[in-house]
């Protein structure tokens, strides 16, 4: 069945991609009432109040076991509570949230077929990064223009704020001076440099230029105070994301281009409801580009 939040496709009773229930919404959580009510772990019996003996029976705490699964939740403070226990450590629900501290509103969610805030984030955005990769390629500040646009060619992404570095070959040259002596025997000394010099190349990643970073719907464009470098999607042929930047091989070019500072630009992002702000990483950059492209074919 298609799952009614995410669109995935799942044979479950909860879907394997956002957690959400599959059965047409019977059971829905209810509005009101405590997490108490249902474990989140085996979704069956109500929590109940107990007092755990710690070492000797010196100490004791109040916390909240099933009779059924014998799940344990230990209050953290303000309203938190974090499953310390469960009988059967290969239940799905232990092996996700085992020991992670959550709200009884997180865990009333659980309990009825949803996730923990963290987690339906990271589904949230699994999940609309597969559809930007497919070519649902939302738009990022399109409104300020930085390039001109040909015919049929559309903005899609306006980034400020970006670095343009470059690595550089660079040459140094080691020894020459003189070192310490080191006494060999009497009367001999014997200094450790200062008889040869040895010279090594090495790669070292420069700051070339700062300006816009444009993403059309057929090229990334970059225009600096210095520097404009158009790129035809087309001609891409490897992209290395990290979390601030994005790098480029070309074809034609054989430096990297590095982009830094992407993140600037921030992507808010909606499914089943939900909205979330994420900051323009190289993933996500990354799967832009492939959307883009994928649309374009
Ligand atoms: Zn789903
Ligand atoms: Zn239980």
């Amino acid at each position: 069945m298609r799952c009614p939040v995410c669109g995935f496709e799942d044979g479950g009773r909860y879907c394997s991609n956002c957690g959400a229930l599959l059965t047409s919404g019977a059971e829905a959580a209810p509005v009101a009432g405590s997490w108490l009510e249902r474990c989140p772990v085996c979704r069956t019996k109500p929590l109940e109040e107990t007092v755990s003996r710690g070492f000797l029976g010196l100490t004791s705490r109040q916390v909240y076991t099933c009779p059924g699964c014998e799940a344990t939740f230990t209050p953290e403070g303000g309203e938190t509570f974090r499953l310390s226990k469960a009988a059967d450590q290969s239940n799905p629900i232990w092996k996700t949230y085992g020991n992670q501290t959550l709200t009884g509103d997180e865990w009333r969610r659980i309990a009825y077929g949803g996730a923990s805030d963290a987690r339906q984030r990271a589904l949230d955005i699994e999940y609309a990064l597969g559809e930007i990769q497919k070519g649902f390629v939302p738009e990022l500040q399109v409104e300020s223009n930085a390039v001109l646009l040909k015919r049929g060619e559309r903005a899609v992404a306006v980034i400020p704020r970006v670095t343009l570095k470059e690595p550089r070959s660079v040459r140094r040259t080691y020894g020459g001076g003189a070192g310490p002596s080191i006494r060999i025997a009497k009367g001999v000394y014997f200094r450790t440099s200062g008889f040869t010099s040895r010279s090594e190349s090495h790669e070292e990643v420069r700051e070339i230029d700062s300006g816009t970073l444009t993403l059309t719907n057929r090229r990334m464009v970059f225009t600096g105070a210095k520097r404009t470098v158009n790129v035809p999607l087309g001609k891409i042929v490897g992209m290395e994301p990290y979390k601030d930047a994005i790098a480029i091989n070309r074809d034609g070019k054989q430096r990297t281009e590095y982009y830094t500072g992407i993140d600037n630009a921030h992507l808010t992002i909606g499914v089943g409801g939900r909205t979330h702000v994420v900051p323009l990483s190289g993933v996500v950059f990354m799967c832009m580009v492939q959307g883009l492209l994928n649309r374009e074919e």
